[in-house]
C-alpha cells in the first residue's frame, strides 16, 4: 500500500540519550558528520594536511563550499577578506594619486611599482581562495592550482624589491643598482625552486620564504642611512618583518596543530594564521609603498 513499515514504539519506559539527565548518561551523544566530510584516511594523500584529521570534503568543488563547513573554509575566507580588503584600498590610493603628467620622472615609474605590487597582491589573493576552494579536485587539476598560487607568492615578492628597492634608493643610486643585483640574483634562486619542485608546495614556500626574509638587509640599510625614511616608514618597514618572520614560522612549524593534533581541525591552524599574517605583512607594505612614493615626490627626503 504506501510502502512504509510499521515500527512499534518503544514502550514508555525506555527512552533516547537526550531524555535522561545529564549524569545518568552512559554514551556521549556525538551527531554523525554529513555524508561529504571524511577523515584523512579518507582522501588522498596529496589532500591531506598534517594534523588535520577530519572535514575533508569527499565531493569534487561546489558553490556551497563557500559556506558549508569543512577544513578549507577558513584558509578561503581569510583571502577573501583579504582581497576585498586590498581591493578598496587600492582603489582608495588610485583616485588620489596625482595623474602621468604631474609626476616628474621617474615617478611615474615609481607609481607603476606600487600599482603593481598591488595588483600582484590581488592576484595572489584571488588565486589563492581558488586553490583552496579546489583543494578536494583531482590530482592534476589541484597541482595546476598549486603552480598558481606559488607562482603569484613568487610574482608578489619580485615586484616587492622591483618596487621597493629603487624607491627606497631614489637618493643613493650606487646603492640601488647593488640591492637591485643582490634582489635579481635571490629572485633567479627562487624561481628555480618554483620549475624545479613546483608539486613540493612546502619546499617551495620555505625557499621564498628565505627570499622574502633576505629583504631585511636592505630594508635595515635604508632604515640605517636615511632619518626622514626612518621617521616616516620605520615602524611600517619592522611591522612587514615581524609578521613575515612570524607567518614563515607558524607555517614551517605547522604552529600549534603540531602540539594538539586533532584539535585545530576546522578553525586556529597552522594555514590560517599564515593567511592572516602574510595578509599583514602584504597591507603594511602597501601602506610603506605608498609613503615611500609620496617622500620620493618631496624635496625633503634626499636632505636626510
Ligand atoms: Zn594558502
Amino acid at each position: 500500500m504506501g510502502g512504509v513499515k510499521d515500527v512499534p514504539p518503544p514502550p514508555p519506559w525506555i527512552g533516547s540519550a537526550e531524555e535522561v539527565p545529564g549524569y545518568q548518561r552512559r554514551v556521549k551523544v556525538v551527531p554523525p558528520p554529513p555524508p561529504w566530510l571524511g577523515s584523512a584516511e579518507e582522501v588522498p594523500g596529496y589532500q591531506r594536511r598534517r594534523f588535520i584529521h577530519r572535514h575533508y570534503r569527499l565531493e569534487p568543488p561546489r558553490l556551497c563550499h563557500f559556506y558549508r563547513c569543512h577544513n578549507e573554509l577558513g584558509n578561503m575566507w581569510t583571502h577573501v577578506a583579504a582581497l576585498g580588503f586590498t581591493l578598496m584600498r587600492f582603489a582608495s590610493w588610485w583616485v588620489q594619486v596625482p595623474s602621468h603628467s604631474d609626476l616628474v620622472w621617474p615617478g611615474p615609474l615609481y607609481a607603476f611599482g606600487v600599482a603593481a605590487f598591488f595588483v600582484s597582491s590581488l592576484f595572489v589573493f584571488s588565486v589563492s581562495i581558488q586553490y583552496h576552494w579546489r583543494y578536494c579536485s583531482g590530482e592534476r587539476e589541484f597541482n595546476g592550482w598549486l603552480c598558481l598560487d606559488l607562482a603569484g607568492c613568487f610574482m608578489t615578492l619580485f615586484i616587492g624589491f622591483a618596487a621597493g628597492i629603487p624607491m627606497g634608493f631614489h637618493c643613493f643610486p650606487h646603492l640601488q643598482k647593488v640591492y637591485l643585483t643582490q634582489a635579481g640574483v635571490i629572485c633567479a634562486a627562487m624561481l628555480a625552486a618554483l620549475v624545479l619542485e613546483r608539486k613540493r608546495g612546502e619546499k617551495v614556500i620555505t625557499v621564498l620564504g628565505w627570499g622574502g626574509i633576505s629583504a631585511v638587509v636592505p630594508a635595515i640599510h635604508f632604515l640605517a642611512i636615511s632619518e626622514v625614511g626612518r621617521n616616516r616608514i620605520g615602524l611600517r618597514l619592522l611591522l612587514v618583518v615581524l609578521c613575515g618572520v612570524v607567518a614563515f614560522l607558524i607555517y614551517t612549524k605547522l604552529w600549534p596543530e603540531c602540539y594538539a593534533p586533532g584539535s585545530f581541525d576546522l578553525w586556529g591552524h597552522s594555514h590560517q594564521l599564515w593567511h592572516i599574517f602574510i595578509f599583514l605583512a602584504i597591507a603594511q607594505y602597501n601602506e610603506a609603498l605608498i609613503d615611500i612614493f609620496n617622500l620620493t615626490a618631496s624635496a625633503e627626503f634626499c636632505l636626510g
